[in-house]
């Protein structure tokens, strides 16, 4: 599985020759010791790799271009230390197909009032080299954020890691596989879409496998594998008394055997997302439920019902948010509270939600399932953690996608779910579960979501600008006369 840490970004720094060598050599030590102070910062989540001053076009577009072709780089980050005359930019930037991040700096925090003269001057000068850059990367419409402050700053060092994580997560995207095992469930169009258009914009690929090619592996797996399995799932989770102890844990390593054999597939075929159907299992014992959940909890991506577009957002938003507290989840909106002043969300699915947003200790459990006529299936049961999140969705509009994404903050349920054999989470939407709701609806969101703690709405913003995907947020400030608007003049605007 791909790590955050595999990848890396160039730092590039823009200059001229106007200002004589000595200047230039200032630039160089200064980028150098910025690029130190960021890489020695516990908050940058990947490694910062200082290039060399770019000072004419052929260097910068040679530049862009090994930017392009190494594929561990996950974007360049530029930075104007003094004027860099923005036509030198064009042939490089035309060509760039990496995300970019724009630094507004200073290598200095105070003015030296006493002491400047004219060379500190014409040294630190970004306020207005940014601009220049600024202005070309504007006018050409390239796909960029922009983080102002001082490079040692606590915000500045935040949102710059959030950007990285974002890039990185749009980059190993170009190359996300989601296995879908059999297709998306009869009738339902949200869970369908553009799979070629998916693969034209975001790089997602969608391979269909059969039923039967998993039911093979599974058939393979020895008593041993799943024993190990076992052992893991004891460390991290409690397992449930049951009436039949013995058919519980048969129920167990079933899954744990399809769980085994979901990895060794996804693994083979270099996939790190995929879905599953209810309706088509045939050879499988159960509807894979612990076995989905433990694989999220990995970091695979995943949803139900074919849902390949849902199952992608999760591996991506699980990538964004690598080693940050909080998790991230495949969810659907189920049921709703609606008592006045306690108007809430449950969100659950039938199985499969990832224990990574768990508050208590899950359990594993076994029960019978309504749907899909086969064996009970084993799952874990657990409450979410209590906290501020986002659901997060991405809709195929037929021509493009859209990104809807909605503030929740996740609540402690004021009363007991004795009887819910499901993992939940019960949550409160901003501004307010009526504004979001019907924001939510109208935006043609569907039911199925991603629900992280992990990360806020920054990271989306930064996302949907490098994968150039319409973002609609919901948030503590949305109103409907406005959300309608946006809606409206986003159709104009990504018209094509
Ligand atoms: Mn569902």
């Amino acid at each position: 599985m791909k790590r955050i840490s595999d990848y890396n970004f160039w730092f590039l720094t823009g200059s001229q020759h106007l200002y004589g060598e000595d200047a230039l050599k200032n630039v160089e030590k200064n980028s150098k010791i910025i690029v130190e102070k960021l890489n020695n910062s516990k908050q940058i989540p990947c490694r910062i790799i200082y290039k060399e001053i770019l000072v004419d076009s052929p260097s910068i577009e040679k530049t862009i271009k090994a930017a392009n072709s190494d594929e561990n780089c996950a974007g360049i980050i530029c930075w104007m230390h003094t004027f860099s005359p923005a036509k030198m930019w064009i042939n490089g930037l035309r060509a760039l197909s990496k995300p970019m991040l724009q630094i507004n700096t200073q290598f200095n925090i105070k003015i030296p009032y006493k002491t400047m003269d004219m060379d500190f001057m014409n040294l630190n000068q970004s306020a207005h080299g940014d601009r220049e850059f600024g202005f070309i990367t504007s006018r050409m419409d390239i796909p960029r954020s922009v983080i102002a402050g001082h490079y040692e700053n606590k915000l500045f060092q935040t949102r710059m890691a959030k950007w990285m994580r974002a890039a990185t997560a749009a980059v190993a995207g170009r190359s996300l596989s989601i296995v879908r095992f059999g297709d998306n469930m009869r009738d339902v169009a949200v869970t369908d879409g553009d799979k070629i258009e998916a693969m034209v914009q975001l790089g997602w690929s969608v391979p269909y496998y059969g039923i039967g090619d998993l039911v093979e592996i599974v058939n393979k797996v020895t008593e041993s594998e799943i024993d190990s399995l076992i052992e893991e799932y004891k460390k991290d989770y409690t397992i449930a008394k049951h009436e039949n102890p013995d058919f519980a844990m048969n129920q167990i390593r079933e899954q744990a055997k399809i769980e085994i054999a979901i990895e060794k597939l996804l693994i083979e075929n270099n996939a790190e997302a995929f879905t599953t159907n209810f309706q088509d299992l045939h050879g499988l014992n159960q509807l894979p439920g612990l076995a989905c959940q433990h694989l999220m909890a990995k970091g695979y991506g995943f949803a139900g019902e074919g849902d390949w577009k849902t199952a992608a957002m999760v591996r991506t938003l699980k990538m964004m948010g690598e080693g940050l507290d909080g998790g991230c989840s495949f969810m659907e909106d189920y049921t709703y509270n609606l008592e006045e002043g306690k108007l809430y969300n449950l969100g659950a699915h039938m199985l499969e939600v990832c224990p990574s947003i768990a508050g208590d200790k899950p359990s594993i459990e076994v029960h019978p399932l309504g749907i899909g006529d086969k064996s009970d299936p084993a799952r874990i049961v657990f409450n979410g953690k209590a906290g501020e999140g986002f659901t997060c969705s991405i809709v195929d509009l037929g021509t493009r996608f859209r990104i809807v994404t909605n503030d929740v903050e996740i609540i402690d349920a004021p009363e007991k779910f004795e009887k819910l054999p499901v993992a939940r989470a019960l949550w409160n939407p901003l501004p307010d579960f009526l504004t979001s709701t019907e924001a939510w609806i109208l935006s043609g969101a569907g039911h199925h979501n991603t629900l992280t703690t992990a990360l806020d709405i920054e990271y989306i913003e930064f996302y949907s600008e490098i994968v150039r995907v319409e973002h609609l947020a919901i948030d503590k400030n949305t109103t409907i006369s406005q959300f309608r608007k946006e809606d409206r003049w986003n159709r104009g605007y990504y018209a094509k």
